[in-house]
């Protein structure tokens, strides 16, 4: 029934490519940061209101939510995410970005769509066409999420901007990331599929002086330095080999001049885990490391830890994974669909809406990486070894998913995965 289906959803696609391909460019080429996707909201809207959605803009900040009413049936949430990062690219592609834009902090900084999120909105789009073009071949309902800021966690709040009474309220909840696998390839796993992401921000605090008396000081530095280290043995020390946890120092910042000690040192740390259990030891740890450096050091004063952009596990309902991989696999073919050995280090706020619904949540992602990255890798390793590091991955400068067959990738996964959902009343019609 599925592949039938989903046949019926993907007719045309090939006529679309090209239109997706110029909007991909164009996205890339003008990525914007975090709940500031202004114009890329402005091209989401445009288009799902001439491919004749009912659209709301301004949801959660810059979000934009499309919903599809096609008469009775289930309701599918597709999910796509829309921000880029503060990253200087560096692919060289004709349709690279030169943008900059300003952070939160107020800072100029360089922007790109290093995650691939350009890709996703793409997708979406292309899977929401055909949705529309092809209204005689499902039932049921589409409500289609163009998420702000994703890299900060800004699901939660379109949540908080009254998501769930807004909208129609899904019965299952879809989504997608693409990722530096070969492209073609679409993996996932049941149960926990991406880590948790804590980020802490930490001030430590010395005694600043002259360079030429440290005896006189407190210097914080030295103290930034040790905590730095002595961070390193949290995972491999108190957390089990067979657990997955990480744990990054991603910032550090301290002083102004090399004979100057300075009065504070900034880090900020990031913490990745997959069991709540090995959440709670770890950012146990760091707390406990943090405080014993600062009072070794004999800190005039404890240091500040403040939590930020939390992210949960996120987690795929079993029986729905299961589903979604048969109908991908019916339509892309067994050879490209794969079950994950392991949950990824990596961290999304999908898993919001359907822990925010209550419903079964389904991430799967999908490779872009050039072919020619693994011409002498036996593919079958692929999944026992990691990917090689030789091909840039997700928020890397180099970042550069090849937009075909990519994008077609993509929406038929959007698709195939859907139809099974929406698809499901030729059972009962016919
Ligand atoms: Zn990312
Ligand atoms: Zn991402």
């Amino acid at each position: 029934m599925t592949a039938a289906s989903a046949a019926r959803l993907l007719s045309g696609l090939p006529d679309r490519l090209p239109g997706l391909l110029a909007l991909y460019e164009d996205l890339h080429a003008h990525p914007e940061l975090s709940f500031q996707e202004v114009r890329t909201a402005g091209v989401v809207a445009e288009r799902l209101r001439k491919q004749g959605w009912e659209v709301t803009e301004g949801v959660g900040g810059t979000g934009v939510v499309g919903v599809l009413a096609n008469g009775e049936g289930p309701v599918v949430l597709l999910r796509a995410d829309m921000d880029g990062l503060p990253v200087r690219e560096r692919t060289q592609l004709p349709y690279a970005s030169q943008e900059m834009g300003v952070d939160s902090e107020g800072n100029k900084v360089p922007v790109m769509h290093a995650c691939g999120h350009d890709m996703h909105v793409t997708c979406l789009l292309g899977a929401s066409a055909q949705l529309a073009a092809a209204r005689d071949e499902w039932h049921g309902t589409v409500v289609a999420v163009f998420q702000p800021a994703e890299e900060v966690g800004g699901a939660p709040a379109m949540i908080e901007d009254g998501f769930l009474d807004r909208f129609p309220r899904a019965d299952v909840c879809l989504g997608q990331h693409v990722s530096p696998a070969p492209v073609g390839l679409v993996g996932t796993r049941p149960g926990t599929v991406m880590a948790a992401s804590d980020s802490l921000r930490v001030r430590l605090h010395g005694r600043g002086g002259h360079g030429s008396t440290p005896e006189t000081t407190v210097d914080p530095i030295v103290m930034a330095a040790a905590v730095v280290m002595r961070l390193q043995t949290v995972v491999s020390r108190e957390v089990g080999a067979a657990q997955t946890a990480v744990v990054t120092v991603g910032s550090l910042h301290a002083g102004t001049k090399e004979n100057i000690i300075p009065d504070t040192a900034d880090l900020r740390i990031n913490i990745r885990s997959t069991t709540p259990a090995v959440r709670e030891r770890v950012l146990a740890a760091v707390e406990r490391i943090v405080r014993a450096e600062a009072a070794a050091s004999g800190a005039p004063k404890e240091p500040e830890i403040t939590g930020f952009n939390p992210f949960p596990v996120t987690v795929n309902d079993a029986e729905a994974t299961g589903t979604v991989l048969t109908a991908i696999a019916e339509v892309l073919g067994g050879e490209r669909v794969f079950t994950l050995p392991e949950p990824l280090t990596g961290s999304e706020d999908f898993g919001v809406f359907g822990a925010a619904l209550g419903v079964p949540s389904v991430f799967w992602h999908f490779g872009g990486a050039d072919p020619a990255f693994f011409e002498h890798i036996d593919p079958d390793t692929l999944l026992t070894d990691g990917l090689p590091d030789t091909v840039p991955a997700n928020h890397s400068p180099y970042f550069a998913p090849v937009p075909e067959p990519t994008i077609h990738t993509g929406v038929t996964a959007l698709l195939a995965a859907a139809a099974h959902w929406l698809c499901a009343g030729d059972r009962r019609e016919k």
